[in-house]
């Protein structure tokens, strides 16, 4: 069962990307760095609801 979630940017709080993870094997929060096309940088992302 894969659970789609989207990530966040933590700046700007645009929903840049959308990924997929196993709640059993993921149980915490997602939190990576990405390129964020608002801020033009690299950036936090955390995990929201799709
Ligand atoms: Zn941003």
């Amino acid at each position: 069962m894969r659970y789609i979630l989207l990530l966040q940017c933590t700046e700007c709080r645009g929903r840049n990307y959308s990924s997929t993870k196993n709640k059993k094997n993921t149980p915490e929060k997602l939190q990576l760095s990405k390129y964020c096309p608002h801020c033009r940088r690299h950036t936090m992302h955390k995990e929201t609801k799709a």
